[in-house]
């Protein structure tokens, strides 16, 4: 039993941004430039410290957050020189940055492309600017339009674009026009997430005119067929992508590849090792240089624990999971595992079964999360 352990991906937290939004609940937030060069430089000695035990070809590098086109251009050029010089990324890397509309500038854009940033997701949520104001972002659509053109201009050409349904006081007319209004752009994929409501933010603490169950259900039954129409076939629960134009950094972690998460609160898997960095960010400035101090929550997985997460992730895609992958890592046969759960929901019409591939049906997807919880062990 194993998993391939050949190809690694990195991801990089940086927990920096303008204003915090409504319904956010990421590790992020305002910092001065003083605290953020602090942290860069933290994130350096991290990096050092990985470097000098992890030499594996780097596949996909993702710097996410938090907003990573808040840091000025000589505070990210330290952390892009630092990426470039710990790790050995592969001829044909994927190098995502998440970057926020009002944040971005031509001259941040061409530092990004200089050290190799070929891709760039930009966080929309919305065109309609009542929806954005709804939500607490601190752009406009004119914004993101002139940071969408801009990114095209300094040779950005994979860009991906965030969206949101289900935002108060939306209508499902007003969402597809709105899945519309993006396509028609022509950004070589879409994300499209429902807003949750998470505990703790403003949003939890407001009476919110939130779409009802049913028309919540359409906006998302209908996203694939109408950004079918330009282009995009959906392969997995929530992305869109133009031909070939997946994001290879996510799909890694849906296929369970190593990873190592660098950066306050970043998630690592290598090999059967689970484990978080601190989210305190004292602990993480005073200690990232010895990584026994910031890695916490430790976890070993268990060969159950890999089985229920081969499916929990896999099914997560539209292609699903392949049978013949999971008897090559488990050295038995998917169906002596999970033989009465697969036959459950395949008689239920919520998995089928194709060309030696198990995935969820569309009935499926809307329940996924019971149907997936099911796999695990
Ligand atoms: S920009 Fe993103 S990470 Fe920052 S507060 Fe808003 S939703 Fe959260």
């Amino acid at each position: 039993m194993g998993k391939k352990k050949d190809s690694l991906e990195l991801y990089f937290h940086i927990p920096f941004c303008i204003k915090k939004c409504d319904y956010c609940d990421f590790l992020s937030g305002p910092a001065t430039r003083v605290g953020q060069e602090a942290y860069i430089y933290a994130l350096l000695r991290e990096m050092k410290a990985v470097s000098a035990i992890e030499k594996r070809t780097v596949d996909t590098v993702f710097i996410g957050g938090g907003t990573p086109s808040v840091p000025e251009c000589g505070i990210m050029e330290k952390l892009l020189q630092g990426i470039g010089k710990n790790f050995q990324l592969a001829a044909d890397a994927e190098v995502t940055i998440e970057a926020n509309p009002g944040t971005l500038t031509p001259e941040k854009l061409a530092l990004y492309r200089r050290y190799g940033i070929n891709r760039i997701s930009i966080g929309l949520q919305s065109p309609e600017n009542q929806e954005l104001r709804a939500l607490g972002r601190i752009h406009n659509y004119q914004q993101f339009l002139e940071s969408y053109h801009m990114a095209r201009e300094a040779g950005f050409s994979n860009i991906n674009i965030d969206l949101m349904f289900a935002i108060p006081g939306q209508s499902y007319e007003g969402w597809i026009q709105n899945l519309r209004t993006v396509a028609k752009l022509g950004p070589e994929h879409i994300s499209a997430y429902s807003l949750i409501i998470e505990e703790g933010t403003p949003f939890s603490a407001r009476k919110l005119d939130l779409p009802d169950e049913d028309t919540e259900y359409r906006m998302y039954e209908d996203v694939a067929a109408v950004l079918g129409k330009y282009g995009y076939y959906q392969y997995e629960i929530s992305n869109y992508a133009k031909k070939d134009r997946n994001c290879r950094h996510n799909e890694g972690y849906w296929q369970r590849k190593d990873y190592l998460g660098l950066g306050l609160g970043a998630a690592s898997l290598v090999g059967r090792e689970r484990f978080t960095n601190t989210s305190d960010m004292s602990e993480y400035l005073e200690n990232s240089g010895n990584l026994e101090k910031i890695r916490t929550d430790r976890e070993t997985l268990t060969r159950e624990d890999e089985m229920g997460e081969f499916m929990f992730l896999g099914l997560r895609m539209t292609k699903g999971v392949s049978k013949k992958d999971f008897q090559e890592y488990f050295g038995t046969s998917i169906e002596k595992i999970y033989g009465e759960v697969l036959e459950k929901y395949k008689k239920q019409g919520l998995l089928l079964e194709e060309d030696g591939r198990i995935c969820l049906s569309r009935a499926g997807i809307h329940v996924s999360n019971a149907v997936m919880a099911d796999f695990l062990l």
